[in-house]
């Protein structure tokens, strides 16, 4: 699981760093899933994962896993409500109290405005701070289109970059790995125009509190997450031996 229902046991802090709430923005396809995951390995801290939320609200038929099932297919956004409501709720999970990981949310103005309240509102500790993931789009496109996931224990494949040992069977537990019905081409394109229209806006909002940092997402996945790590010691003003380039400042 992504981090959305199951505890996660506290790793080892590196040097006492934990990074605390951070969102990683960036298309889809940018590797957010891949990283959060790395980092949930690193710190101990959950990933919040707003995509895998709703999926299990599907899956298991609520009014909003209906609600929402129509407008995922088509890769379209999940009105704000919905979306702040499940946000809500998860936050609220006894395992957040040391920092999570945000992915794929806020993915739009309001959703950013409306969690920036709420924080303030249940007394956050530490400041949320964003890392945007970039990658051009045609790599984007085989990015989505080569996805498979292991439905068991979610582990992420991608049959052109890191096919599986067997051919669509998950490594670790030999499950038959599975497509997401929204990782068509068509479906890209809709989810793109709606990263554009929606989710780019998000970044002045962060920036300008100085709380941003871009990252370089076209490199193999431990340099993205070295990069990843570089640019939330530094949003943390930690001592760090990373250069300037690894930080993202853009
Ligand atoms: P993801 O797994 O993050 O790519 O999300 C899959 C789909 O779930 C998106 O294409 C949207 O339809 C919906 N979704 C996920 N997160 C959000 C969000 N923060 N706001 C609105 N819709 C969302």
């Amino acid at each position: 699981m992504n981090g959305n229902s199951v505890s996660h046991p506290a790793a080892p802090a590196e040097n006492n760093f934990l990074p605390g709430p951070v969102l990683l923005l960036g298309a889809p396809g940018v590797g957010k899933g891949t990283q959060a995951q790395i980092l949930v390995a690193k710190f101990g801290i959950p990933q919040i994962s707003t995509g895998d939320l709703l999926r299990e609200h599907r899956r298991n038929k609520t009014e909003l896993g209906l609600l929402a099932d129509d407008l995922m297919r088509q890769g379209k956004l999940v009105p704000d409500d919905l979306v702040n409501q499940i946000v809500a709720a998860r936050l609220r999970g006894p395992d957040t109290g040391r920092g999570y990981i945000l992915d794929g949310f806020p993915r739009t103005l309001g959703q950013a405005e409306w969690l920036d309240s709420h924080l303030a509102e249940t007394g956050s500790s530490a400041p949320l701070i964003a890392i945007e993931i970039q990658v051009d789009e045609p790599q984007l496109l085989r990015r989505i289109t080569g996805r498979r996931t292991c439905p068991k224990c979610n582990r992420i494949y991608n049959i052109y970059f890191s096919p599986p040992r067997r051919d669509e069977l998950c490594d670790e537990d030999a499950t038959p790995l599975v497509q997401r019905g929204d990782d068509t081409e068509e479906a890209f394109h809709k989810r793109m125009e709606e990263y554009r229209a929606k989710t780019l806006p998000v970044i002045p909002h962060y920036r300008s509190a100085g709380r941003f940092r871009t990252v370089n997402g076209d490199a193999p996945v431990e340099t993205v997450a070295a990069s990843v790590l570089c640019a939330l010691k530094d949003l943390r003003r930690v001592p760090s031996d990373c250069k300037a380039s690894e930080t993202g400042v853009r």
